[in-house]
């Protein structure tokens, strides 16, 4: 089969690669649409896989052939979209609402990757993190980062009428403009870029400012009321633009980190700001296998509209001209299509 193997840098080339072997009670799917994830970007740029590899996890495509005995809901053709992992549901961390902490979680995945004609999962996966779909595979390929969204939020104790702040309207920051504005708050979003803003106004943000401008903070205070946003949500930055906005949370707020930074970069901050103002601060690290199904769902009934931010659809081919694109800040969401 093929598969677009990275080569180091921004390179790709597509090769012959074998077809990946069934895991026990696992399935063979044929990939139709798999996404470009920052992560990817991010594993490549920090040395955390090494070349050549085949990158890619956030897939939809078809059964192509299941493990012999197994008694499940799937049969071969059925159209679905495959979490990477999988948390087995009973450890300590499944128990407690950290799934993505499981060390099942950590050790599944799908193989070879995405960026190929065909994955292979185990019996973990289908039984835990595979979804039927009948909403076309590139919108479906979108489930994964909206879960991740998804369930970011739901760690964030907010309530309709609350002012939240998402620092940067890329890809992520749309998600999460969204999905907060459907839970009925105030939405204000940062951006260097004005294209992102006007987007971000269409999906209901109440303001949206460039990055930095005094015009975002006026806007912050004016929704809250003078206090503060309830909620900042950082999809995007380094520990200079988290300093830039720790102010400007409100006494008893919530600070969501939602990307990872360049490697070595520190936050130093005022644990007494922390303590005095009753500040939390949340990590949220992927989602769970109710996200994905939520996800899948909001995406098949148009609640969140992911097909606007899909700016690149490209083939096997061009994974690497996608990953400049998206370098050169032209690209929202690429999307591998095959
Ligand atoms: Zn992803
Ligand atoms: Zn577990």
């Amino acid at each position: 089969m093929k598969a677009a193997v990275w080569k180091g840098n921004n390179k790709f080339e597509v090769e012959e690669v074998p077809q990946p072997e069934i895991p026990p009670g696992g399935m063979l799917v044929k990939v139709s649409a798999c996404g470009i994830c920052g992560s990817d970007l991010v594993k490549m740029r920090d040395g955390i896989v090494q070349p050549p590899v085949v990158l890619g996890h956030e897939v939809s495509g078809v059964i192509a052939e299941l493990a012999a005995g197994e008694h499940h809901q799937f049969k071969e053709g059925d159209a679905v979209v495959v979490g990477h992992h999988a948390p087995c549901g009973i450890c300590h961390y499944c128990r407690h609402d950290s799934p993505s902490m499981c060390s099942q979680f950590k050790s599944t995945n799908i193989y070879p990757g995405g960026f190929a004609e065909y994955f292979a999962t185990g019996g973990e996966n289908l039984a835990k993190a595979t979804f039927k779909h009948n909403v076309s595979h590139p919108l479906a390929a979108i489930t994964e980062p909206v879960a991740c969204c998804l369930r970011s939020v739901h760690r964030c104790k907010v309530y309709p009428g609350d002012t939240a702040w998402v620092v940067g309207a890329g890809f992520i920051g749309l998600l999460m403009t969204q999905i907060l504005v459907r839970r009925g708050l105030q939405v204000v979003a940062t951006d260097l870029d004005e294209s992102r803003l006007a987007m971000a106004r269409e999906f209901g943000a109440s303001a949206a400012f460039p990055a930095r401008s005094r015009k975002a903070i006026n806007a912050i205070m004016e929704l809250s009321d003078g206090r503060g946003a309830d909620l900042i949500v950082q999809t995007a930055g380094t520990s200079a633009s988290y300093e830039g906005t720790l102010r400007y949370i409100r006494d008893g707020g919530i600070i969501n980190v939602f990307s990872s930074v360049p490697r070595r970069d520190r936050l130093t901050v005022d644990l007494n700001q922390i303590y005095y103002r009753d500040i939390t601060v949340i990590g949220s690290y992927s989602p769970a296998p109710q996200d994905m199904a939520e996800a899948l769902r909001l995406i098949t009934t148009r609640e969140i509209a992911v097909e606007p931010l899909i700016t690149h659809r490209v083939g096997l081919d061009a994974v690497g001209d996608a990953v400049e694109a998206i370098y050169r800040r032209e690209c929202l969401k690429a999307v591998v299509v095959l």
